[in-house]
């Protein structure tokens, strides 16, 4: 028996979460199964710990879109008994039950090896918001980062602080836009040399093209503050367009694209094939300082979980939360 929280639908549709012990024979089927030892919060993990909007398939559900540990068994030749592994995406904690669990059974194909230099912990630290916005640089580099600073929306948030630090560590200048004027101290620790207050960007502006301001931008935000943020890009720049924190409709015009040639990226975290998800895992031991990370984590264990996926939803959560699901 395991430990897991289980999200069970009502007879009066509503959903409730519990941690309740399982049985092996409940997991799905899968080619390993590994010793979960740490997953996060996410956004969709929110969504999925309450009434799921439509992610979840079938309840009772685990959620959990992501998690590290240690192969326990496999039918794969790929894995072994004792090799260490990350997941995120591919549905998991979706459609198929995931890492708040002390046991998760998947496809080898959605398993990456932990690189060399990060431990679970850090890579949970990192997790599907860390591994995104790694994703997200690299879509800035293959496609020429302008000078002038680079722009991270959300920047407080798992996606955002991640960024910020990741692009500091690579010389850039960064500005973080921010809800929470009282993260800025945090945001600079990160690596933030400017701060940009929320509602300078929310404010709308009938002009399709401003100052030509930043190099590049990370936006987890969507809505009304990526369509100002584009009217904003230096010629050429490109945005990489993670989230949709403040809403998924884009008042925006064409002619940013049109007279300033600018690039907007959409990033996916869910289906990246292995070789991409490998390099990104590489990328984020090599660039991300392990201090920053530190300074991003809040730890919490599986009974936390109901009122934190809560506080996500209502974008009150600072950096990123680490679930030890052993403790
Ligand atoms: P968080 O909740 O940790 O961060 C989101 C941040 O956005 C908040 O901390 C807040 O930052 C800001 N924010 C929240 N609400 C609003 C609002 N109404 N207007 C403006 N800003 C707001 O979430 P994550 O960083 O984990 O995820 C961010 C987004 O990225 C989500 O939409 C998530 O679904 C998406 N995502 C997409 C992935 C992909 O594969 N494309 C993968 C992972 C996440 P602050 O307080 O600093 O203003």
């Amino acid at each position: 028996m395991f430990n897991a929280l289980v999200v069970e639908k009502n007879d009066d549709g509503k959903t409730s979460a519990s941690v309740q012990q399982i049985g092996e024979d409940r997991l799905p089927e899968g080619d390993v199964t590994v010793a979960v030892e740490y997953s996060t919060v996410n956004y969709k993990d929110g969504l999925c710990i309450g009434p799921g909007g439509g992610l979840v398939r079938n309840y009772p559900h685990v959620p959990g879109i992501d998690f590290a540990g240690t192969v326990e068994t496999s039918d794969d030749p790929r894995y072994k008994a004792g090799d260490k592994v990350v997941l995120t995406g591919w549905r998991v904690g979706e459609a198929y039950w995931g890492g708040y669990s002390q046991k998760a059974r998947v496809k080898a194909d959605w398993l990456v090896p932990l690189p060399d230099g990060l431990d679970t912990k850090q890579a949970m630290a990192v997790g599907t918001a860390g591994f995104t916005a790694m994703l997200a640089v690299m879509a800035l580099e293959d496609h020429g980062i302008k000078d002038g600073p680079v722009l991270v929306t959300g920047a407080a948030g798992g996606v955002g602080s991640v960024a910020t630090a990741i692009l500091a560590s690579l010389g850039h200048e960064v500005a973080g836009v921010t809800g929470r004027p009282e993260t800025a101290d945090y945001l600079k620790s990160l690596g933030a040399t400017q701060i940009v207050a929320r509602e300078e960007l929310n404010e709308t502006t009938k002009r399709p093209l401003e100052a030509e301001t930043w190099g590049g931008c990370v936006d987890a935000v969507g809505g009304e503050m990526l369509a100002r943020v584009l009217g904003q890009m230096k010629y050429g720049a490109s945005v990489a367009a993670v989230g949709l924190a403040g809403g998924a409709g884009l008042p925006a015009t064409v002619i940013p694209f049109l007279l300033r040639g600018v690039n907007l990226l959409g990033i996916d975290s869910v289906m990246q094939p292995y070789d991409n998800r490998l390099r990104a895992w590489e990328r984020i031991a090599k660039d991300l300082p392990m201090d920053k990370l530190d300074a991003m984590v809040q730890p919490a264990v599986l009974s936390d979980l109901p009122a934190l996926g809560r506080d996500i939803l209502k974008g009150q959560v600072r950096g990123r939360v680490v679930v030890d699901v052993n403790a």
